[in-house]
Protein backbone atom coordinates (compact mmCIF):
# COMPACT_ATOMS: atom_id res chain seq x y z
CA UNK A 1 0.00 0.00 0.00
CA UNK A 2 1.11 3.35 -0.39
CA UNK A 3 1.98 5.69 2.68
CA UNK A 4 1.62 9.28 2.04
CA UNK A 5 3.25 10.17 5.73
CA UNK A 6 3.36 13.72 7.27
CA UNK A 7 3.90 15.15 10.21
CA UNK A 8 3.33 18.91 10.99
CA UNK A 9 5.65 20.26 13.11
CA UNK A 10 5.30 23.69 14.95
CA UNK A 11 7.55 25.72 17.11
CA UNK A 12 7.14 28.79 19.48
CA UNK A 13 9.23 32.17 19.19
CA UNK A 14 9.25 35.68 20.54
CA UNK A 15 8.20 37.71 17.16
CA UNK A 16 10.18 40.92 16.19
CA UNK A 17 7.89 42.34 14.17
CA UNK A 18 5.07 41.62 16.90
CA UNK A 19 6.51 43.40 19.90
CA UNK A 20 8.50 40.20 20.84
CA UNK A 21 4.91 38.82 21.50
CA UNK A 22 5.26 34.75 21.36
CA UNK A 23 4.06 33.36 17.87
CA UNK A 24 3.90 29.61 16.67
CA UNK A 25 5.48 28.57 13.83
CA UNK A 26 4.59 25.57 11.69
CA UNK A 27 6.08 23.41 9.09
CA UNK A 28 5.47 19.76 7.88
CA UNK A 29 7.48 16.96 7.31
CA UNK A 30 6.61 14.54 3.90
CA UNK A 31 7.94 11.19 3.32
CA UNK A 32 7.71 10.20 -0.93
CA UNK A 33 5.48 7.60 -1.18
CA UNK A 34 7.75 5.61 -3.61
CA UNK A 35 11.51 6.61 -2.45
CA UNK A 36 10.80 7.17 1.47
CA UNK A 37 13.00 10.42 0.79
CA UNK A 38 11.98 13.45 3.73
CA UNK A 39 10.98 17.04 2.63
CA UNK A 40 10.25 20.07 4.77
CA UNK A 41 7.00 22.29 3.52
CA UNK A 42 7.63 25.81 5.05
CA UNK A 43 4.86 28.32 5.28
CA UNK A 44 5.38 31.00 2.10
CA UNK A 45 8.38 32.74 3.22
CA UNK A 46 9.44 34.25 -0.34
CA UNK A 47 12.74 32.51 -0.57
CA UNK A 48 12.80 32.38 -4.69
CA UNK A 49 11.79 35.66 -5.43
CA UNK A 50 10.63 36.14 -9.26
CA UNK A 51 13.36 36.66 -12.32
CA UNK A 52 14.07 40.64 -12.04
CA UNK A 53 14.27 40.58 -16.34
CA UNK A 54 18.24 41.16 -16.06
CA UNK A 55 17.94 37.92 -18.00
CA UNK A 56 19.17 39.74 -21.67
CA UNK A 57 21.27 41.55 -20.37
CA UNK A 58 23.11 38.18 -18.99
CA UNK A 59 22.58 36.99 -22.51
CA UNK A 60 24.05 39.88 -24.17
CA UNK A 61 26.92 39.77 -22.16
CA UNK A 62 27.60 35.57 -22.92
CA UNK A 63 27.03 36.16 -26.43
CA UNK A 64 30.43 36.93 -27.59
CA UNK A 65 32.80 33.59 -27.73
CA UNK A 66 29.89 30.93 -27.08
CA UNK A 67 30.66 27.99 -27.73
CA UNK A 68 27.29 26.51 -28.64
CA UNK A 69 26.03 29.52 -31.15
CA UNK A 70 26.42 28.56 -34.48
CA UNK A 71 29.25 30.46 -36.18
CA UNK A 72 31.44 28.69 -33.22
CA UNK A 73 29.08 25.29 -32.83
CA UNK A 74 30.98 23.62 -35.76
CA UNK A 75 34.60 23.91 -34.72
CA UNK A 76 35.00 23.76 -30.94
CA UNK A 77 32.46 21.12 -29.96
CA UNK A 78 33.13 17.36 -30.32
CA UNK A 79 32.18 15.07 -32.95
CA UNK A 80 30.56 11.55 -31.80
CA UNK A 81 32.86 7.97 -33.43
CA UNK A 82 31.68 6.96 -36.84
CA UNK A 83 30.16 3.94 -34.73
CA UNK A 84 27.34 6.26 -33.15
CA UNK A 85 27.32 8.76 -35.63
CA UNK A 86 28.30 8.83 -38.87
CA UNK A 87 28.06 12.76 -39.07
CA UNK A 88 29.89 13.21 -35.75
CA UNK A 89 26.48 14.93 -34.23
CA UNK A 90 22.89 14.35 -34.42
CA UNK A 91 20.43 17.10 -35.97
CA UNK A 92 16.54 16.87 -35.75
CA UNK A 93 14.67 20.04 -36.22
CA UNK A 94 16.94 22.71 -35.00
CA UNK A 95 18.73 20.81 -32.16
CA UNK A 96 22.28 19.49 -32.80
CA UNK A 97 23.81 16.86 -30.51
CA UNK A 98 27.40 16.45 -29.63
CA UNK A 99 29.64 15.03 -27.21
CA UNK A 100 30.09 16.61 -23.96
CA UNK A 101 33.78 17.08 -23.11
CA UNK A 102 33.15 17.01 -19.65
CA UNK A 103 33.73 13.26 -19.07
CA UNK A 104 30.26 13.18 -16.57
CA UNK A 105 29.45 9.11 -17.48
CA UNK A 106 30.71 7.19 -20.13
CA UNK A 107 28.53 8.09 -23.08
CA UNK A 108 27.91 11.87 -22.40
CA UNK A 109 26.19 14.42 -24.68
CA UNK A 110 24.87 17.87 -25.19
CA UNK A 111 22.35 19.06 -27.00
CA UNK A 112 21.37 22.54 -28.08
CA UNK A 113 17.50 23.65 -28.60
CA UNK A 114 18.74 25.39 -31.98
CA UNK A 115 22.54 26.71 -32.47
CA UNK A 116 20.77 29.77 -33.03
CA UNK A 117 19.03 30.52 -29.72
CA UNK A 118 21.31 31.72 -27.55
CA UNK A 119 18.46 32.89 -25.02
CA UNK A 120 15.71 30.92 -24.39
CA UNK A 121 13.76 32.00 -22.08
CA UNK A 122 10.97 29.33 -20.17
CA UNK A 123 8.02 30.77 -21.92
CA UNK A 124 9.62 30.33 -25.55
CA UNK A 125 10.65 26.76 -24.92
CA UNK A 126 8.18 25.21 -27.33
CA UNK A 127 6.54 21.86 -27.38
CA UNK A 128 8.56 21.72 -31.07
CA UNK A 129 12.12 23.14 -29.96
CA UNK A 130 11.76 20.44 -26.51
CA UNK A 131 10.42 17.39 -28.63
CA UNK A 132 13.04 17.55 -31.26
CA UNK A 133 15.52 17.97 -28.75
CA UNK A 134 14.81 15.01 -27.05
CA UNK A 135 14.32 13.10 -30.23
CA UNK A 136 18.33 13.70 -30.43
CA UNK A 137 19.26 12.58 -27.41
CA UNK A 138 16.64 9.10 -27.71
CA UNK A 139 18.70 8.69 -30.83
CA UNK A 140 22.25 8.94 -28.75
CA UNK A 141 21.20 7.09 -26.41
CA UNK A 142 19.74 3.84 -29.06
CA UNK A 143 23.24 4.52 -30.83
CA UNK A 144 24.98 4.17 -27.40
CA UNK A 145 23.41 1.24 -25.73
CA UNK A 146 23.35 -0.24 -28.96
CA UNK A 147 27.55 0.26 -29.89
CA UNK A 148 28.14 -0.66 -25.66
CA UNK A 149 25.14 -3.08 -24.72
CA UNK A 150 26.50 -2.67 -21.14
CA UNK A 151 25.86 0.70 -20.97
CA UNK A 152 22.35 0.18 -20.10
CA UNK A 153 21.39 3.26 -17.64
CA UNK A 154 20.42 6.38 -19.81
CA UNK A 155 19.07 9.40 -18.37
CA UNK A 156 18.21 12.65 -20.28
CA UNK A 157 18.38 15.57 -17.84
CA UNK A 158 18.55 19.88 -17.76
CA UNK A 159 20.52 22.61 -15.84
CA UNK A 160 19.07 25.51 -17.49
CA UNK A 161 20.50 28.95 -16.82
CA UNK A 162 23.71 29.04 -14.30
CA UNK A 163 21.89 28.33 -11.01
CA UNK A 164 20.78 24.90 -12.16
CA UNK A 165 24.57 24.06 -12.38
CA UNK A 166 25.16 24.93 -16.59
CA UNK A 167 28.43 26.30 -17.42
CA UNK A 168 27.25 27.87 -20.51
CA UNK A 169 24.52 29.72 -20.97
CA UNK A 170 23.14 29.18 -24.13
CA UNK A 171 20.28 26.76 -23.73
CA UNK A 172 20.71 22.44 -23.70
CA UNK A 173 20.06 19.31 -22.71
CA UNK A 174 22.20 16.82 -21.32
CA UNK A 175 22.22 13.00 -22.15
CA UNK A 176 23.64 10.09 -19.35
CA UNK A 177 24.53 6.46 -21.28
CA UNK A 178 26.67 4.61 -18.29
CA UNK A 179 27.54 0.91 -16.89
CA UNK A 180 26.01 2.20 -13.76
CA UNK A 181 23.20 3.95 -12.33
CA UNK A 182 23.01 6.64 -10.48
CA UNK A 183 21.90 6.95 -6.49
CA UNK A 184 18.78 7.74 -7.89
CA UNK A 185 17.75 5.73 -10.81
CA UNK A 186 18.64 3.03 -8.49
CA UNK A 187 16.26 3.59 -5.64
CA UNK A 188 13.44 4.06 -8.51
CA UNK A 189 14.32 0.90 -10.29
CA UNK A 190 14.11 -0.88 -6.60
CA UNK A 191 10.48 0.34 -6.26
CA UNK A 192 7.81 -2.05 -7.25
CA UNK A 193 5.90 -2.02 -10.46
CA UNK A 194 2.80 -2.11 -8.00
CA UNK A 195 3.90 0.70 -5.74
CA UNK A 196 3.78 2.84 -8.94
CA UNK A 197 0.65 2.08 -9.82
CA UNK A 198 -0.90 2.26 -6.12
CA UNK A 199 0.63 5.89 -6.21
CA UNK A 200 -0.48 6.92 -9.17
CA UNK A 201 -3.99 5.73 -8.24
CA UNK A 202 -3.67 7.38 -5.30
CA UNK A 203 -3.23 10.48 -6.30
CA UNK A 204 -5.77 10.43 -8.87
CA UNK A 205 -8.02 9.82 -6.67
CA UNK A 206 -7.38 12.26 -4.41
CA UNK A 207 -7.20 14.64 -7.45
CA UNK A 208 -5.17 17.32 -5.50
CA UNK A 209 -2.12 17.18 -6.55
CA UNK A 210 -3.17 15.40 -9.72
CA UNK A 211 -2.70 17.60 -12.69
CA UNK A 212 -3.71 14.54 -15.62
CA UNK A 213 -2.85 13.11 -18.49
CA UNK A 214 -1.48 14.47 -21.99
CA UNK A 215 -2.69 11.00 -23.31
CA UNK A 216 0.28 8.63 -22.33
CA UNK A 217 1.67 10.59 -20.04
CA UNK A 218 0.65 11.19 -16.10
CA UNK A 219 1.85 14.22 -14.29
CA UNK A 220 1.28 15.69 -10.82
CA UNK A 221 3.02 18.02 -8.32
CA UNK A 222 5.47 15.88 -6.02
CA UNK A 223 3.85 15.25 -2.40
CA UNK A 224 7.46 15.42 -0.88
CA UNK A 225 9.46 17.55 -3.30
CA UNK A 226 13.02 17.56 -4.03
CA UNK A 227 13.26 21.06 -4.62
CA UNK A 228 10.83 24.16 -5.72
CA UNK A 229 7.88 23.33 -7.60
CA UNK A 230 8.85 19.66 -8.07
CA UNK A 231 6.72 18.51 -11.37
CA UNK A 232 6.64 14.87 -11.75
CA UNK A 233 5.82 12.35 -14.99
CA UNK A 234 5.34 9.01 -15.76
CA UNK A 235 5.05 6.94 -18.96
CA UNK A 236 3.90 3.60 -17.75
CA UNK A 237 4.81 0.83 -20.21
CA UNK A 238 8.21 2.55 -21.08
CA UNK A 239 11.21 1.29 -19.41
CA UNK A 240 14.03 3.74 -20.81
CA UNK A 241 14.01 7.00 -23.04
CA UNK A 242 15.57 4.48 -25.85
CA UNK A 243 11.83 2.97 -26.14
CA UNK A 244 9.87 6.55 -26.73
CA UNK A 245 8.70 6.27 -30.24
CA UNK A 246 8.41 9.57 -32.50
CA UNK A 247 4.87 9.87 -31.27
CA UNK A 248 5.61 9.66 -27.53
CA UNK A 249 8.29 12.11 -27.65
CA UNK A 250 6.39 14.65 -29.06
CA UNK A 251 3.88 14.08 -26.56
CA UNK A 252 6.61 14.15 -23.61
CA UNK A 253 8.23 17.43 -24.91
CA UNK A 254 4.36 18.50 -24.81
CA UNK A 255 4.22 17.92 -21.37
CA UNK A 256 7.16 19.71 -20.37
CA UNK A 257 6.62 22.70 -22.28
CA UNK A 258 3.13 23.38 -20.44
CA UNK A 259 5.62 22.69 -17.33
CA UNK A 260 7.86 25.15 -17.97
CA UNK A 261 5.13 27.54 -19.24
CA UNK A 262 3.85 27.03 -15.58
CA UNK A 263 7.40 28.05 -14.38
CA UNK A 264 8.16 31.01 -16.33
CA UNK A 265 4.13 32.45 -15.59
CA UNK A 266 5.34 31.84 -11.37
CA UNK A 267 8.28 33.88 -12.47
CA UNK A 268 10.74 31.47 -12.70
CA UNK A 269 13.78 30.51 -15.16
CA UNK A 270 16.24 28.55 -14.32
CA UNK A 271 15.11 24.88 -13.76
CA UNK A 272 16.48 20.91 -13.25
CA UNK A 273 14.78 17.60 -15.33
CA UNK A 274 16.11 14.29 -14.94
CA UNK A 275 14.14 11.57 -17.42
CA UNK A 276 15.21 8.66 -15.31
CA UNK A 277 15.91 5.11 -17.42
CA UNK A 278 15.77 2.20 -16.20
CA UNK A 279 17.45 -0.79 -18.43
CA UNK A 280 15.25 -1.51 -21.26
CA UNK A 281 12.99 -4.94 -20.28
CA UNK A 282 13.08 -3.79 -16.30
CA UNK A 283 9.84 -5.01 -15.57
CA UNK A 284 6.83 -2.53 -14.32
CA UNK A 285 9.31 0.42 -14.21
CA UNK A 286 7.41 3.42 -16.07
CA UNK A 287 9.90 5.76 -17.04
CA UNK A 288 10.06 8.74 -14.53
CA UNK A 289 10.89 12.28 -15.20
CA UNK A 290 11.28 14.73 -12.32
CA UNK A 291 11.50 18.84 -12.71
CA UNK A 292 12.00 21.70 -10.61
CA UNK A 293 12.66 25.28 -10.44
CA UNK A 294 15.73 26.61 -9.34
CA UNK A 295 16.80 30.67 -8.05
CA UNK A 296 16.51 32.91 -10.51
CA UNK A 297 20.29 34.23 -12.06
CA UNK A 298 20.83 37.36 -10.41
CA UNK A 299 23.54 39.30 -8.48
CA UNK A 300 23.44 38.03 -4.53
CA UNK A 301 20.49 35.45 -5.23
CA UNK A 302 20.09 32.89 -2.54
CA UNK A 303 20.81 29.66 -3.66
CA UNK A 304 18.05 27.29 -3.43
CA UNK A 305 20.71 23.92 -2.49
CA UNK A 306 21.40 24.56 1.43
CA UNK A 307 22.67 22.58 3.86
CA UNK A 308 19.38 20.78 4.19
CA UNK A 309 19.28 19.67 0.08
CA UNK A 310 23.08 19.19 -0.45
CA UNK A 311 23.78 17.11 3.21
CA UNK A 312 20.87 15.69 4.36
CA UNK A 313 19.21 15.19 1.08
CA UNK A 314 16.13 16.85 2.47
CA UNK A 315 14.49 19.75 0.49
CA UNK A 316 12.74 22.69 2.14
CA UNK A 317 10.36 24.24 -0.05
CA UNK A 318 8.00 27.13 0.72
CA UNK A 319 5.45 26.22 -2.08
CA UNK A 320 3.65 23.87 -0.80
CA UNK A 321 2.78 20.90 -3.57
CA UNK A 322 -1.12 21.85 -3.50
CA UNK A 323 -0.33 25.39 -4.30
CA UNK A 324 1.71 24.15 -6.87
CA UNK A 325 -1.03 21.89 -8.49
CA UNK A 326 -3.69 24.89 -8.02
CA UNK A 327 -1.71 27.34 -10.35
CA UNK A 328 -1.53 24.29 -12.91
CA UNK A 329 -4.63 23.67 -12.85
CA UNK A 330 -6.33 23.43 -16.47
CA UNK A 331 -2.74 22.85 -18.23
CA UNK A 332 -2.06 19.56 -18.29
CA UNK A 333 -5.83 18.33 -19.03
CA UNK A 334 -7.77 18.06 -15.53
ZN1 LIG B 1 25.22 30.70 -27.67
Amino acid sequence: MVDFRSEKLAGELLDPRRGFEPAAVELEIRWDPLTRQSARILPDAGLLPRANGDLQRLANGTRAGCPFCRDRLETVTPKLLPALSESGRICVGEAVLFPNLVPYSKHSSVSVYSPDRHFLPLGELSPRLIGDNLATQIVFARAATKADPESRWVSINANHMLPAGSSVFHPHLQGSVNPFPTTFQKLLADVAGAQFRSYLESEKRDGTRYLGSTGHVDWLASFAPLGPAELRAFVPGVASPTELDGELTEEHGGGIATALGLYADLGFESFNMALYGAPVGTPDYPLNLRMMCRSNPEPLYRSDATWLERLHWEAAVDISPERLAEEAAGRFGR
